[in-house]
C-alpha cells in the first residue's frame, strides 16, 4: 500500500503544475542536510510551544495530522517550539523565520528545539514542523510550490512534502492539501 502510494504521489509530482512568483524569504536552510537520529518508526510526536505561538502550533499540528494520519499534537514534554526575537540568518546570509535544530550533540526527534521569530511568515511554523517530522533538515528541491521547498511554497502541504516527511515518519495516509 505505502509502494502504492508512493507510485501515485510521484506520478503526481511528475504532474506538477507552472511555476509562480517566489518569496525570497528562507527558513534556516543550512549549508549541509543534517539528519537526527530517529526512534522506532513513530505516527505520533507532541510539539510543547510558548504560548504566544499556541494557537498557531496547533493548527499547523492538526494540519500535518489530517495529512499524515498521525497524532500530531501539542502537548507537554514535546518538541519545544520558543518564540525568538529576531530573525535568523542561514549560513548564506539569507534571513531565515525558523530554524530547527538538534541543541546538543546527538538528539533523537523528540529532542529538537525550534526557534521562531516573533515576525515569522505563514508557513513558517508549518514548514520547520516539517523539518522536526522529517528529522532532517532536507528541503523539497525540485516543486517551488511545496511547503518545504526551502521558503516555504504556497504554504500548503503537497505531494513532495509528504514524500519527504513519511520517510521518518511512520505516515497511515499521505493527504494533500491542494
Ligand atoms: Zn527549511
Amino acid at each position: 500500500m505505502r509502494a502504492l502510494c508512493l507510485l501515485l504521489l510521484t506520478l503526481l509530482v511528475a504532474c506538477a503544475s507552472e511555476p509562480r512568483e517566489l518569496t525570497q524569504l528562507s527558513f534556516g536552510q543550512t549549508t549541509q542536510e543534517t539528519t537526527t537520529e530517529t526512534d522506532e518508526p513513530t505516527c505520533e510526536v507532541v510539539f510543547t510551544p510558548d504560548a504566544e505561538i499556541l494557537a498557531e502550533t496547533q493548527d499547523a499540528a492538526a494540519r500535518w495530522s489530517a495529512a499524515t494520519g498521525c497524532d500530531i499534537r501539542v502537548g507537554e514534554g514535546g518538541i519545544v517550539v520558543r518564540v525568538v526575537a529576531d530573525r535568523m540568518l542561514t549560513p548564506q546570509g539569507t534571513e531565515a523565520h525558523g530554524h530547527t535544530y538538534c541543541p546538543t550533540e546527538g538528539c533523537t526527534r523528540s529532542g529538537l528545539v525550534i526557534d521562531i521569530a516573533r515576525d515569522h511568515a505563514p508557513a513558517t511554523i508549518a514548514h520547520e514542523m516539517g523539518h522536526a517530522l522529517a528529522s532532517s533538515t532536507a528541503h523539497v528541491e525540485d516543486d517551488t510550490q511545496a511547503l518545504m521547498f526551502h521558503t516555504g511554497g504556497d504554504g500548503a502541504i503537497l505531494s513532495p512534502d509528504l514524500v519527504l516527511v513519511c520517510t521518518t515518519l511512520d505516515c497511515s495516509v499521505m493527504t494533500t492539501e491542494a
